[in-house]
Formats: C-alpha cells, sequence, structure tokens
C-alpha cells in the first residue's frame, strides 16, 4: 500500500442531506433502480479511476499510492472535483467536465450543430454556454431564401426546448448561458426575454458590456449597434436608456446578469488562439469556444487547527492539498472521454482547470470574523492568493514532469522561465450540490439563513441548521430548540438577544450583509483567481433599481468579471429561502 500507511475506506462525517443527495443523483443503482454502490465506493471509483492517468506519464507510477491520496483527499472532504466527476468517473458516460461553451455560426447549419452538440453534452451532466452575438438580427435578410431572420432570441428557445427535452441521463435537468453582446441590434429584445418568467426556464442570461459601453454610459451618450453579419454599423441607442432597462429587468427577475467582456478577455491567456465571448452557466468559467474545464473546489473548514487555544488555518495542510488537487484535475483532464472531437483536442491543447473554494462563510464563522469586515476581505485575499500561487506553481512542477500545455508557446506565457501545464488553474465555483455533499457552505457565499429549507435540483426540498452556529450554541451555552426554532422563522440572530451579542456580529447571513459587501467579497477573490467567481449578491425585496444599478457599477469599477443579483421574492421557483414566507 504505497507509503505503507494504512488507508480504510471510511469517510470522515456524511451528513443527512448529503446522504440524500448521492443516493438521489450520484450512486451508481442498478437496473431496478435500487442504489449498488455507498458513498465510499463512489470515491474509490473515481480516486482509481483519475489515478490511471498517472500511467500515460510514468509506466513505473505506484498507482496505488495516488489513489490511495486522491481517496483521502474526497473522502476527508477536503477536496472535491465538480458533479460530472463524481456521477461519471469509471463509469459508462466518462465524461467528466462540468462547463463547456460552444460557437453558434450565424446560418442554419451552425445553429443546430450547437443544438445538437449541447444535447450530447447535457446527457452527460454538463453545462454549456453560447454567444448568440454572430446571429443575424431579427428581420434581416436571409441570403439563400429571401425570406427574413428570427433573430437570437427566437433561436434561444429552440435551445431551451430540446434542453427541457434531454433530463440528463436522469442525473441533471441541464443548463445553459447565452450571452449578447450589448452592441448586437437585438440586445433590448434579449434584455427583455425573461420577463415573462415561464419563458426560458433552462437559461441563465448575461449581457455582454464593453468598456466602451460603460464609458458611455457614464457620459450619458449614444453608441453604435453593429450588425454582426456585415460588421456594418446598425443604428445607435442611448447607452444610458439600455443601461436602465437591464437594470430594471434584473431588480424585476434576477436576469440578465452581466458579464464585463474586456475585463474577461484582459485576463485571456491564450489571445492568439481565440477571444472569449461567453461563460458557462454560472458564469466562473469564460472559455474559448469548442472548450471545457473541469472544476474542483477545496473545503477550506477542512484545514483549521488550534494554536495556543485560538483556531486558525492550517496554511501548511492547504499547501499540501492544493497540489494534490491540481494533480487531480489534471489527470481527469485526460481521463474524461469529451463528447465531441473538437472539443477534446481544444481542452487537451489548453489544458485549463478550474481549482476554487468552498465553505468560505463558515470558516469565517470558525474564525469568528464577521463576513462583512475588512478582516474577513483580507483573509479572503490571503487565502486566494496563497491558493493561486500554490496551484500556478503546482501546474509548473508538473509540466516539468509531463510538459507545458501544447498550446504554451502561443500563450501569454511563452517568454517565462517557468513552464505551465494549465492555461488557468483557479475558478470559484457555486458549488451548489457538492457543498451540500461536503456539508459546508457554499462557494464563497455567505451563509443564507442560520436555519432553512432548501430546494435542490427538480424542487427536491431538504431542511439545515448551519452545523458551525449550533456547535458554537452548543458550546457556549445557549442551545435550546425554542431558540433554533425562532431563528429558523426569519433565519437570522441579529437581533436575538438571547445570542450573545459578540457572536450575533458573526453569524451575519446573506441578507444582514449590505450588497456593497458582496460585491467587495467578489473583487477581493477575483483579484486572485484567474478565471471567474460565481457569487450572486442577495439583494432585500425592497430594494430599488438604484440600488441594482450601484452594485453593477461597484462590480465593475472593482474589476469583477460579471456580476449577478438577486432580489428576495423575486423569482417564483426560489432556489434558497427562510422557511417563513413573507
Ligand atoms: P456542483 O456543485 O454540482 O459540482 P456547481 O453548482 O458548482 O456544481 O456548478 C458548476 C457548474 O456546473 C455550473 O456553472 C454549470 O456549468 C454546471 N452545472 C451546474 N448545475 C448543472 C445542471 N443542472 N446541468 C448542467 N450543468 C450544470
Amino acid at each position: 500500500m504505497g507509503d505503507g500507511e494504512k488507508v480504510t475506506d471510511q469517510i470522515d462525517f456524511l451528513t443527512e442531506n448529503a446522504r440524500t443527495v448521492l443516493e438521489r443523483r450520484y450512486l451508481k443503482k442498478d437496473a431496478s433502480g435500487k442504489v449498488c454502490e455507498s458513498p465510499e465506493h463512489m470515491f474509490r471509483r473515481v480516486a482509481a479511476h483519475i489515478a490511471k492517468a498517472e500511467k500515460n506519464y510514468d509506466k513505473n507510477a505506484d498507482i496505488q499510492k495516488i489513489e490511495d491520496q486522491f481517496y483521502r483527499l474526497m473522502a476527508e472532504f477536503r477536496f472535491l472535483p465538480n458533479s460530472p466527476t463524481l456521477m461519471n468517473a469509471g463509469r459508462s458516460l466518462g465524461q467528466l467536465a462540468a462547463c463547456f461553451v460552444l460557437p453558434v455560426d450565424d446560418s442554419i447549419d451552425g445553429i443546430f450543430e450547437a443544438v445538437k452538440n449541447a444535447a450530447i453534452i447535457h446527457k452527460s451532466g454538463g453545462g454549456t454556454g453560447f454567444s448568440f452575438s454572430r446571429l443575424r438580427p431579427e428581420k434581416s435578410k436571409v441570403g439563400s431564401t429571401g425570406g427574413v431572420a428570427s433573430g437570437p432570441v427566437s433561436f434561444m428557445k429552440i435551445f431551451n426546448t430540446a434542453t427541457e427535452q434531454i433530463k440528463q441521463g436522469g442525473t441533471r435537468r441541464g443548463a445553459n448561458m447565452a450571452v449578447l453582446r450589448v452592441d448586437h441590434p437585438d440586445i433590448m429584445t434579449f434584455i427583455r426575454c425573461k420577463s415573462n418568467k415561464s419563458e426560458l426556464n433552462n437559461f441563465n442570461i448575461s449581457v455582454g458590456v464593453t468598456d466602451q459601453f460603460m464609458d458611455a454610459v457614464s457620459q450619458k451618450g449614444d453608441y453604435d449597434l453593429i450588425d454582426p453579419s456585415s460588421g456594418k454599423m446598425a443604428g445607435r441607442l442611448s447607452a444610458e436608456a439600455v443601461y436602465d432597462e437591464l437594470v430594471k429587468q434584473a431588480w424585476e427577475t434576477g436576469d440578465p446578469g452581466i458579464i464585463f467582456l474586456d475585463e474577461i478577455n484582459r485576463f485571456n491567456t491564450l489571445p492568439d488562439i481565440g477571444e472569449m465571448e461567453a461563460t458557462n452557466p454560472c458564469g466562473e468559467q469564460p472559455l474559448l469556444p469548442m472548450e471545457a474545464c473541469n472544476l474542483g473546489s477545496i473545503n477550506l473548514t477542512r484545514f483549521i487547527t488550534q494554536k495556543e487555544s485560538k483556531s486558525e488555518l492550517d496554511y501548511e495542510k492547504l499547501k499540501e492539498t492544493i497540489h494534490l488537487a491540481v494533480r487531480f484535475l489534471d489527470n481527469t483532464i485526460d481521463m474524461s472521454r469529451y463528447p465531441i472531437d473538437e472539443i477534446d483536442k481544444t481542452v487537451k491543447a489548453n489544458r485549463k482547470i478550474g481549482l476554487g473554494i468552498m465553505g468560505f462563510a463558515d470558516l469565517l464563522y470558525m474564525l469568528e470574523i464577521p463576513y462583512d469586515s475588512d478582516e474577513a476581505l483580507e483573509l479572503a485575499g490571503n487565502i486566494m492568493a496563497f491558493v493561486q500561487k500554490e496551484s500556478h506553481k503546482a501546474s509548473s512542477d508538473l509540466a516539468k514532469e509531463r510538459g507545458s500545455f501544447p498550446n504554451f508557446d502561443r500563450s501569454i506565457f511563452k517568454d517565462n522561465k517557468d513552464p505551465r501545464r494549465n492555461a488557468t488553474t483557479t475558478t470559484i465555483a457555486p458549488t451548489g450540490t457538492l457543498s451540500i455533499i461536503a456539508g459546508c457552505s457554499s462557494g464563497i457565499e455567505p451563509a443564507f439563513a442560520l436555519s432553512y429549507v432548501r430546494t435542490v435540483m427538480d424542487n427536491d426540498r431538504l431542511i439545515e441548521v448551519n452545523p458551525v452556529f449550533k456547535r458554537f450554541a452548543i458550546e457556549k451555552g445557549f442551545y435550546s430548540d425554542a431558540l433554533m426554532e425562532e431563528i429558523a422563522e426569519n433565519g437570522t440572530v441579529k437581533e436575538n438577544l438571547n445570542v450573545p451579542s459578540d457572536l450575533r456580529s458573526v453569524f451575519v447571513t446573506a441578507h444582514d450583509i449590505k450588497p456593497e459587501y458582496h460585491i467587495k467579497m467578489q473583487a477581493a477573490f477575483q483579484k486572485y483567481t484567474d478565471n471567474a467567481v460565481s457569487k450572486t449578491v442577495n439583494l432585500p425585496h425592497d430594494a430599488s433599481p438604484a440600488d441594482v444599478r450601484f452594485i453593477y457599477d461597484q462590480a465593475f469599477e472593482t474589476k469583477c468579471k460579471g456580476v449577478t443579483i438577486y432580489r428576495d421574492g423575486s423569482k417564483d421557483n426560489q432556489v434558497l429561502s427562510v422557511s417563513k414566507k413573507e
């Protein structure tokens, strides 16, 4: 057994919710639909499959040793790869990546090729992002028939219907991102395309704004619309009017979000290969067309040590995990079966990976640091700077063993002394399901409530009490069932006199935190993230459109790559809610 350590197949701790999610979606089932593997078996299956890649580089590699290391990485919940890896590794589908971006060309062939490719990807549990910016606008001429084009939004409906019909092999529903450049002539139709809440339900939408547009907004000027089929100017709009409409729609329904295209492309490590025009469904992964990326997240709550009776983060242990996680994700590229040849080629030429973190809000609770404090922002920066530095180092180390990614000489790194195995290494994912499996808070989001009802995929409802809060309450002697119930009613302890005052400022939840702190936190993490950061800025129900606009402006000024807001109660099918509805 490799280094002689005894490896037991015991996993650390699984919450009831984690077990439920795993049984419903992740564990193997037999022909009659009965679960036929345990969570331990699942991690073993994944570890064994991912470790096999070692043989590609070293015929004498001690595969068992690496497999055991990967197993412990997951079974101790220090790190989890994205859902498709957990679901499909070592199984017949074999597709392991969560994020894809597909090109949509301005032709019937091109459009339906993209619909087909999206369907194949959804079947395997991946999410797809598209830029519809190349499609000619509504009512423009179609050369071959003399008819008129129906425009990006009407084609999006076809993608939406196709997604609806493919229930992803019984695992996930399918998720899409549609991006349209702000200078596309159909931009107003796009901005309003989700105002009817029952339409385009399988899409998140984002307006791709440019620096030029943001300048025009600040100068209250007009800007040019460009017809993508001719490259010619096709009209002018008031930037202010478009921005106002965008803000109003987002305020009303949560859609559209914004992505900042120029900021994204300033960090494109492969500008000679292409321009990034779209992201994956939740926005954290900008990609070139026909690229995919597998993500993985480190659970920060597993890295706490006690020093002189104070809790602190164990950076040595974190470092070891980062290096192993980078190896895991790099192996995953080789072990994934990509559904389309061109994706296989692009992914293997660029070898992008996206390592991020989850459990940040719980970590802050454990360290007794309020989320909305300068200390929390500083810690965020320190942690992510560390993850980024060490993941780059791990990628260089791997390149010394395995070679740089094939497009290295066409990348921005080409003149560096250090080789690189991966064109990017860091991304902060939402970890919607991973965080349930690991039993920690999701991504970098503050806890939504200290006790709440969670609707997971397809309306399964689960009830959760924050485990860190519960532990504190018991240790400090103020725990009672009645108090927990009272807190569950409104989700916050901010004004609850039964909770010690110093803890009331520590145990803040999403709606206790001023929106601008959400953006400050996103920016603090973005500063040290190669790709992007998944973050939703939560606003109270009574927030105004002006509040939304302020958030968008802040996101642009602080160099976020995009922004998503959500005003409480503005969607019928809300993902998270406190148990008492207003
Ligand atoms: P998880 O926790 O399940 O691994 P995340 O919530 O971190 O997933 O989401 C990461 C990415 O996975 C998303 O941005 C998207 O690309 C993809 N994804 C998430 N949910 C779905 C879904 N239901 N169908 C397809 N892809 C999805």
